[in-house]
């Protein structure tokens, strides 16, 4: 009988003792609505934006009910409605094109390398038709963000940074959410800091914030902020600003605050996991790990490889087999998707081209969560499970 690996990857952390203290100081006093407070109280869900704005360095923060919605907001508040195009991966997850469309607006879609990363070469044929993009670092990979910039710049499009994979991640030592207009980030279970749901936003510009405030359902009591702009920038803003009702209330964010303290030791794991698969994954005769860029410091919670121009049937065998071994990879190739693996061409209440040289990537594309309930034994096993089942079906006719 083949080794097999026993663990689930699917199974988080719990959440640390701290913050199931402060979570239940919050139930104890029962002031879970962020703007309940007692005079003089701040509050966990206004603390906590303050500890990340301070975290990457933003002006403003907003804590919010869900990453989808921090990115409905943020183009909102960039003021892109009904019929506007909105530049996006076309590798990313099904909430990212659900947030533009949420808006009234209409996904163009822009291709995916080899690397996985945005086509910078088709970024720039598009660029002229949107002047937003919304760019998701779909699985931490962050492209070349000084190149990216550029085009942006000489076409006048802002950026809002999709960073759900990508908290805690910098590029050429700037924090990821900080290299465009509107950074937004997910506190759902999967990602790198969990309340079962949540989100952030970030932005330097005051228009901005006092704008995103207003929407998240601040009603007139934005004064309880504490990582929001001076009161006078929300005259422009609270009588023409409709309430869209998507805060976070306090028992997120006191569960969130401890989580974001032990980020930074968090990402040193992760990123121990990932090399260790990563090395165990090199050198497989029809396998290709993913090159990343010097500059790139991403945060290895989850890990991709491709199977370039296999045979669906071959990487189909891949999966099954592994699957038996208790090794559960996810395929963007797959006819069907699964679980969360829809393709920009799953999404058909957009209209979208196919783009052969995205979906060679996609049909190659194979994923795995790495949680940290995970060891570097674990890793071994893991590659070891890979680099056998992966050997043996491509030898296979
Ligand atoms: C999870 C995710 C989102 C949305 O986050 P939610 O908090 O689940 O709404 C957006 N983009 C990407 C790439 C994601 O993985």
């Amino acid at each position: 009988m083949p080794t097999q690996f026993t663990k689930q990857f699917t199974q988080q952390e719990p959440i640390p003792e701290e913050g199931i203290a402060a979570a239940l100081a919050v139930m104890r006093h029962g002031r879970l609505h962020r703007y309940n407070l007692l005079d003089g109280e701040l509050g966990e869900t206004a603390l906590l934006e303050q500890d990340f704005a301070k975290m990457t360095g933003a002006k403003f923060c907003v804590a919010v009910a869900s990453g989808g919605y921090a990115i409905s907001i943020a183009l909102r508040a960039l003021n892109v409605g009904y019929g506007d195009t909105v530049l996006t991966n076309a590798f990313t997850l099904a909430p990212v094109p659900g947030a533009i469309t949420a808006v009234g607006a209409v996904p163009e879609f822009v291709g995916v390398t080899p690397s996985l990363v945005i086509d910078l070469d088709d970024l720039k044929a598009k660029i002229n038709k949107s002047r937003v993009l919304l760019l998701s670092h779909m699985r931490g990979h962050i492209c070349d963000m000084d190149k990216l910039a550029n085009i942006c710049r000489d076409a006048n499009v802002k950026i809002i940074e999709d960073c759900a994979h990508s908290m805690g991640a910098t590029w050429d030592n700037t924090p990821s959410g900080c290299h465009g207009k509107i950074g937004c980030y997910s506190c759902q279970t999967y990602k790198h800091i969990n309340s079962g749901e949540g989100g952030l936003l970030i932005t330097d510009d005051c228009d901005i914030a006092a704008h995103v405030v207003m929407l998240t359902g601040s009603y007139m009591l934005y004064g309880r902020h504490l990582a929001s702009p001076p009161l006078d920038i929300f005259d422009k803003f609270k009588f023409v600003t409709p309430n869209l009702s998507g805060r976070m209330d306090n028992l997120r964010a006191a569960i969130l605050r401890p989580q974001l303290r032990s980020l930074s030791t968090k990402i040193v794991r992760w990123n121990e996991l990932y090399h260790r698969v990563e090395a165990g994954l090199r050198g497989i005769v029809g396998l290709n790990v993913i090159e990343r860029s010097k500059k790139e410091h991403f945060v290895g919670s989850s890990i991709q490889f491709l199977l370039l121009d296999w045979s669906s049937k071959k990487i189909e065998n891949v999966v099954r087999r592994c699957a038996d071994r208790g090794v559960e990879i996810k395929w963007f190739g797959s006819v069907e998707p699964i679980g969360y693996t829809s393709k920009y061409y799953d999404w058909q209440y957009t209209s979208t081209t196919r783009m052969p040289s995205s979906d060679r990537v996609l049909h190659g594309l194979l994923d795995m969560r790495l949680p940290l309930t995970f060891n570097l034994d674990d890793c071994d096993l893991i590659a070891q499970i890979i680099r056998a089942e992966v050997t043996a079906a491509y030898s296979e006719n």
